[in-house]
């Protein structure tokens, strides 16, 4: 990773999940995988699970590095196809301005996303958007929208009272 190099701390807002919450999380994965009848096949599973470890956004080519577990890396499709099931299903957003990727925090299924983004630790939380206004607006002037996904950035309070 290579954020967080000129900053005093990166552990404010996104915590990496471990053990039995890691577990928990991949195993709600699973089962919303089949209600739906997807396959959380062997690559998707363990890009999300370095996902839910990670303590901040992770780009594709950290992703790639890491995606073996005795430390081989992965074939870049191999990555960018598990990427894109993942945020398909809203497993996982792509926070654009950083091109890396989090784990959705708000249990997925295609919300519409909003992330406050910290360009000094460059953490990043999710949050409940209301994006009541601009869909209406939208549905005024004829729009059909896809997705929003709203990125707010500054410092995080951690940044902010160091
Ligand atoms: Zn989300
Ligand atoms: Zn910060």
């Amino acid at each position: 990773m290579d954020m967080g190099a000129e900053c005093h701390h990166a552990d404010s807002t996104q915590q990496g999940l471990t053990g039995p919450e890691l577990d928990h999380a991949i195993a709600l994965a699973e089962s919303r995988c089949m209600t739906i009848q997807e396959r959380l096949t062997a690559p998707r599973r363990r890009v999300l699970e370095l996902l839910l470890q990670a303590d901040a956004p992770l780009k594709a080519y950290d992703l790639i590095a890491a995606f073996g577990v005795q430390g081989e890396p992965a074939k870049p499709p191999t990555v960018y196809r598990a990427l894109e099931f993942l945020e398909r299903l809203g497993f996982a957003h792509r926070i654009e301005s950083m091109n890396a990727y989090v784990p959705c925090r708000m249990d997925g299924h295609g919300h519409q996303a909003a992330f406050l983004i910290c360009d000094c630790c460059g953490a990043a939380q999710e949050f409940e958007p209301d994006f009541t206004a601009q869909l209406s607006a939208a549905s005024a002037a004829g729009y059909e929208i896809a997705s929003i996904t709203l990125e707010a950035r500054g410092l995080c309070s951690a940044c902010r009272s160091a």
